[in-house]
């Protein structure tokens, strides 16, 4: 019997909204007997370096630098869409001007969330929210464990019903690049571009494979087929339509330890089982390039 080597291309660490360093991701991934792990952090590629360093020191261990970027697709009333880039050269000048770029929004977005809530009785301040995210990038999920912490809500849930989520009183928008400019950015890195779990944008799958043939005009290559929250029917519906549009596979569990406890690494809510061919069939697409 031919043992089946899994992987799990899509998690966060203490550089973005995750909360195991990169270190003790990759850790976790040889103790779930996983072959390859991705690091896809938001807007960062700061953790990677160490994820590298941790691979090496772990036999059968393929440690695949990654970043998830977000993007408004106007052609869907805004919508905020996902691009994971898979096996980028996180030294890229080009991608870490643009990832500078980014991080200011963010910073830019701070400022302007932290007065709403404040305008909202809720006081927090940039030095508590830096301590808490610890790194870096601060997303919603440092806002809702400070909110909590504070006693402002009582479950992190709350805090995006109630606060956090676009179009309520605490959210402000920041800027995001264009699609294409994430495609680019990623593939002038050396990545693979990879259109992350389009099952949560609540588009139609018509929608979904109108989105997937627009971006590969910008150089998409890959749809995420398999992903924690998919039921069979989306993940046969994503490996349709990857097969139809002739797209790689890839496949994770977009794992944030504590900030997501249902989710676990490598199998997402348990049934997920990404296969060691996805990393392989990516590995001979970029070979051939
Ligand atoms: P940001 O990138 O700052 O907009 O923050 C987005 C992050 O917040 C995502 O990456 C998720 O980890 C988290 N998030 C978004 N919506 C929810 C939700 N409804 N419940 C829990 N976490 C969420
Ligand atoms: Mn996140
Ligand atoms: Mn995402
Ligand atoms: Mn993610």
């Amino acid at each position: 019997m031919t043992i089946q080597h899994m992987v799990d291309l899509h998690t966060h660490s203490t550089f973005s909204d995750g909360t195991l360093t990169p270190t003790e991701l990759v850790t976790l991934a040889k103790a779930q007997n996983l072959s390859a792990i991705a690091l896809t952090d938001h807007d960062t590629i700061d953790g990677i370096k160490e994820a590298l360093l941790a691979g090496k020191e772990i036999n059968d261990m393929l440690v695949i630098p990654g970043i998830e970027l977000a993007a408004l697709y106007e052609p869907y009333e805004n919508k905020e869409i996902h691009i994971i880039g898979l096996f980028i050269d996180h030294t890229s000048s080009a991608l870490l001007n643009q990832l500078k770029q980014i991080q200011h929004s963010r910073y830019e977005r701070n400022l302007k969330m932290i007065d709403k809530l404040t305008s909202l009785g809720i006081s927090i301040s940039l030095e508590e929210l830096e301590a808490v995210a610890g790194g870096e990038i601060i997303t919603r999920t440092h806002y809702a464990n400070l909110m909590k912490q504070k006693g402002y809500i009582s479950t992190i849930n709350e805090a995006f019903l109630r606060y956090l989520s676009p179009g309520l009183p605490g959210y402000a928008e920041r800027e995001f690049l264009t699609p294409k400019l994430c495609i680019e950015a990623i593939t002038q890195a050396g990545g693979i571009a990879i259109l992350a779990h389009p099952t949560l944008y609540d588009i139609s799958f018509k929608q979904m494979e109108l989105l997937c043939l627009n971006l590969m005009e910008y150089g998409l290559t890959g749809l995420e087929t398999m992903y924690s929250s998919y039921n069979n029917t989306q993940e046969k519906r994503m490996k349709e339509i990857a097969a139809r549009l002739g797209l790689l596979s890839s496949g994770g569990s977009d794992f944030h330890g504590a900030n997501k406890p249902h989710v676990s690494l490598g199998i997402g809510k348990g049934n997920l089982r990404v296969p060691y061919d996805y990393v392989e069939a990516m590995m001979d697409k970029k070979g051939k390039c």
